[in-house]
């Protein structure tokens, strides 16, 4: 986009809360079973029932109330959203109007490498429930429908437009996911629909002060696909102001595969929910000293963690914030050093090795099935010369495969390096014997002929020799 114009962006997140059952009846929330199994009276909306707060959606709530610095509400109150859709039997979802349990917080984002950073407004954060799903069949002349997420609990996030552009909308959402998953209030699964997103996004005169027409997008079903959509109606919009038309207000769909934001419908005047307080929720007070029970349950978040790792193991930002990216990497780090004792060289491990294969597996490090004592010892063996780096991301792997005893590995595969001096003798005449160009190059000042020649010794045991010992006997023999 050029720089005559600026970018005004707000996001709207919807988090399912990952309570067993759901927000106002006992129904189970489990995700994948057959639909319409998960249903009763209450959920379905009919006639004469009673809906009952789940009290495990209202602590996660305030969890996430409390990381986000939000103000609480004192008083919960409900309130019925009226519309009709078909996959709302009820014909209202039951919400939070003017009294959102939380507001006034804000999410902190890094602007650039240099740590500098950003903070953007929360206006709200309420809960509300969900409604079911239609299940489209382009072959068929109906729809299908699943009442079983009608009900589940949702948090609504809501942003002050405040973000300023597409990487700044991606950041925004990653550092709440990171606080989601932290606080374990919802597996934040985007495929599964457990975390939603819709932006609003508008483009202005840079310095102007009234805000430019708003478009609202929808079907965003990744943290990249928000960042891509929000790029393209930035250069939509500014080529249709400079087209000198005007930026009709309404909601477009984002098309992946095209890559283009759709228009899917005019947003008329504001829509008439007739919002009335829910009657069948009788309002109920927020106790401070509830507050204070849930506020001794957090766990350390992500700004904090990243700050002590810097001081406490004296790690570089960029390594401290690849393992506090998720917070069961940021648990296996500390873990690892409490044996190794080398931060930083644990760090190495977790970032190289155990990314790759968390990647490779698509999988945390529960599903990994890594035990930390396991790979201090392999760490360990690397740096008493046991076995080399070479041999030790072999025996990590075989290690998540069978589950064995690293010290069990190492002798099976006889991974142990030679570090006695009589046993690497001959192979070290063996190589000054083959490669006299080389010996010749060193004892002209050609250092990295060493490095060469430490290669070779490499190869002819097989890899085992200690490398380090290789290189001091062949400058003794050399020189
Ligand atoms: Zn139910």
């Amino acid at each position: 986009m050029s720089t005559k114009y600026e970018t005004v962006i707000g996001l709207e997140v919807h988090v399912q809360l990952a309570t067993k059952t759901k927000a106002f009846c006992a129904c189970s929330t489990k995700f994948g079973a057959r639909a319409n199994t998960q249903v009763c009276p209450v959920c379905l909306g009919l006639p004469g029932v009673l809906p009952v707060f789940n009290k495990k959606a209202f602590e996660y709530a305030i969890k996430l109330a409390i990381a986000l610095g939000c103000e609480i509400q004192r008083v919960v109150k409900f309130d019925r959203k009226n519309y009709y859709y078909p996959d709302l039997p009820k014909n209202y979802q039951i919400s939070q109007f003017d009294m959102p349990l939380a507001y006034n917080g804000k999410i902190t984002v890094e602007e650039d490498a240099s740590g500098a950073s950003r903070s953007i407004g929360v206006t709200r954060a309420h809960l509300e429930e969900d409604a079911g799903k239609l299940i489209h069949d382009a072959r068929l002349p109906f729809s299908y429908i699943d009442l079983n997420r009608t009900g589940t609990p949702l948090l609504e996030i809501v942003s002050e437009p405040e973000i300023r552009s597409p990487d700044e909308a991606h950041k925004y959402l990653t550092v709440l996911k990171q606080i989601i998953e932290y606080l374990e209030i919802s597996d934040c699964n985007m495929e599964e629909g457990s975390l939603r997103c819709d932006a609003n996004v508008s483009i202005r005169e840079k310095g102007a002060r009234k805000l430019g027409s708003k478009v609202e997008i929808k079907n965003l079903n990744s943290f990249k696909a928000v960042r891509d959509a929000l790029r393209f109606e930035e250069i939509r919009q500014e080529e249709v102001l400079e087209d000198g038309e005007i930026i009709s207000q309404e909601t477009r769909l984002w098309d992946e595969n095209k890559n283009v934001t759709i228009s899917m419908r005019a947003k008329e005047a504001a829509h008439d929910y007739r919002y009335f307080p829910e009657p069948d929720l009788v309002p109920f007070e927020v106790k401070e000293e509830e507050v204070e029970i849930i506020r001794d349950t957090m766990p350390e978040l992500p700004a904090e963690k990243i700050k002590r790792f810097e001081t406490e193991y004296k790690l570089g930002h960029k390594d401290v914030e690849v393992l506090v990216s998720r917070k069961d990497i940021a648990d296996l780090f500390e873990e690892v050093e409490k044996n190794v004792k080398k931060a930083q060289i644990a760090a190495n491990w977790i970032k190289g090795e155990v990314m790759k294969h968390l990647k490779e597996k698509s999988t945390d490090v529960k599903g990994l099935n890594l035990d930390p004592v396991n790979l201090s010892k392999i760490i360990q063996m690397v740096e008493d010369g046991t076995i080399s780096g070479l041999s030790a991301k072999e025996v990590l792997a075989v290690c998540l495969e069978t589950g064995d005893d690293p010290d069990d590995i190492v002798k099976k595969k006889g991974f142990k390096q030679v570090s006695d001096e009589g046993e690497l003798e001959s192979s070290i005449e063996n190589v000054i014997k083959k490669n006299q160009k080389s010996v010749n190059d060193y004892k002209n000042g050609k250092t990295n002929a060493l490095g060469f020649l430490v290669g070779q010794v490499m190869k002819e045991t097989k890899g085992k020799a200690n490398p380090k010992l290789a290189g001091e006997m062949l400058r003794k023999k050399i020189t």
